[in-house]
């Protein structure tokens, strides 16, 4: 009986261990498995290593980007980057989101001035614009920018704390044509700036006073003056207009830029739109292209007349007839070109009163600009009046220490090969 129990004891004990053995091989053999599965190219430690060197520099490059677009104010758009690969996101990218999240906490809303600063197609001879066949050596000098100037001042403006920024990033239009303002988030220090450029477009004499002659589009799909030098050849330059130099320091200096915001481009009927002819098919189609990469770029277009003229058009004198007749026409021939605008930049900076100006809030006009050094924008009705200032020959010789205060030295800017102003 005792023998018997014994042999059923010692049978018992060989099952379990088979079992043991059995349960113990099938887990490992699945482990196995699974292990193959999740390492189904090649799991050497070489390979692994190389493999996590390629996603460290990966993320070296993702990281540099986010830096980036964090500069430019694309806050959300850096966060979303570092979370957008699974594969390389790891505990230092969780880092640089948390670090860029904290920051965006931080942001308040801009409060205090609005500038809104304003030029004409720059001189980029002076030795022409002011010299003997110069057509307006004086006019130049009072209302032009020379291109050293304008280069000059926009590391000054960075300095400042100034940021490009859109209209639409300060206020908000609905459907309904009611305005309001709307806040812009911008770290501290950083003050908004509305750049506007007046007349884009390139008159035949304006060609030989040392003025670029049209804009174009360069091998680098990018937006670039022709100019005609002092031998008289057309070349061209990144620094004989607003547009490629603008362009090129935000490249430099994303910092300098709201969300991509360069400035407002103001089209004019009689003077071309940007050297290209609105009444001849070919060159409105070469100007529709070049529009289209300006929009891309972060330019904007505005309304600034069909006839530039005074008279029954834009002065003391202008009539409702006249200012019509001059809007139906830039909307005949400009309109096709650059496309719908809510901006209507008045001709000489002049401000129409009553049914007139109201006429051009009835017209779509959300924004009319007009010329102004000292005040703010207002909201009137369904529309805003925003002042703007010029920073050009007149502005730094007579009203220089208001510069100096508002927006840079003016002694660090000025051209001095301008002659003696009077
Ligand atoms: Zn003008």
């Amino acid at each position: 009986m005792k023998r018997r129990t014994k042999r059923i004891r010692r049978r018992n004990a060989w099952m379990l261990t088979l079992l043991i053995l059995l349960i113990l091989t099938s887990i490992s053999g699945f482990i196995f498995i699974m292990s193959q599965v999740e390492n189904s190219n090649n799991n050497t430690p070489q390979e692994e290593i190389e493999k996590e060197k390629a996603r460290e520099a990966k993320r070296v490059v993702v990281i540099n980007e986010a830096h980036q677009l964090v500069k430019g104010y694309y806050y959300q758009e850096a966060i979303d980057l570092l979370k957008s690969d699974s594969e390389i996101f790891n505990d230092k990218m969780k880092s640089e989101v948390k670090k860029i999240e904290d920051f965006m906490i931080e942001l308040k809303p801009y409060i205090g001035r609005i500038e809104h600063v304003f030029f004409h197609s720059l001189i980029v001879y002076p030795e022409l614009a002011f010299g003997p066949n110069s057509s307006q050596p004086q006019g130049y000098n009072y209302w032009m920018t020379t291109a050293l100037e304008f280069q000059r001042m926009l590391p000054l403006l960075m300095e400042r704390g100034y940021v490009l920024v859109r209209i639409s990033d300060l206020y908000d239009v609905d459907s309904l044509g009611n305005v309001t303002k709307k806040d812009v988030y911008l770290p501290e220090g950083k003050r908004p700036l509305l750049m506007s450029i007046d007349n884009v477009g390139y008159p035949e004499n304006r060609k030989k006073e040392g003025f670029a002659s049209r804009l174009f589009i360069n091998q680098n799909n990018e937006v670039s003056a022709m100019i005609r030098n002092l031998e008289g050849l057309e070349i061209e330059s990144r620094t004989a207009e607003v547009f490629p130099i603008v362009d090129d320091f935000v490249k430099e200096n994303p910092q300098f830029s709201y969300r991509g915001a360069k400035g407002l481009l103001g089209i004019t009927g009689s003077w071309g739109v940007m050297g290209y002819d609105p009444k001849i098919a070919s060159e409105v189609t070469t100007a529709k292209v070049i529009v289209q990469r300006l929009k891309e770029t972060g330019w904007e277009f505005a309304n600034h007349s069909y006839t530039h003229a005074d008279g029954k058009y834009f002065s003391e004198n202008s009539t409702l007839e006249g200012i019509k007749e001059d809007t139906q026409l830039f909307k005949q021939w400009i309109t096709p070109v650059i496309g719908e605008s809510n901006v209507f930049i008045a001709p000489f900076g002049i401000t129409l009163k009553g049914e007139l100006y109201q006429y051009f809030i009835d017209e779509g006009y959300a924004f009319y600009l007009n010329v102004d050094r000292r005040s703010q924008p207002k909201i009137l009705g369904k529309s805003v009046l925003m002042p703007r200032i010029n920073l050009d020959g007149f502005v730094m010789n007579k009203d220089k220490e208001y510069i100096n205060q508002h927006f840079f030295d003016v002694d660090k800017v000025y051209d001095d090969r301008r002659p003696a102003f009077e």
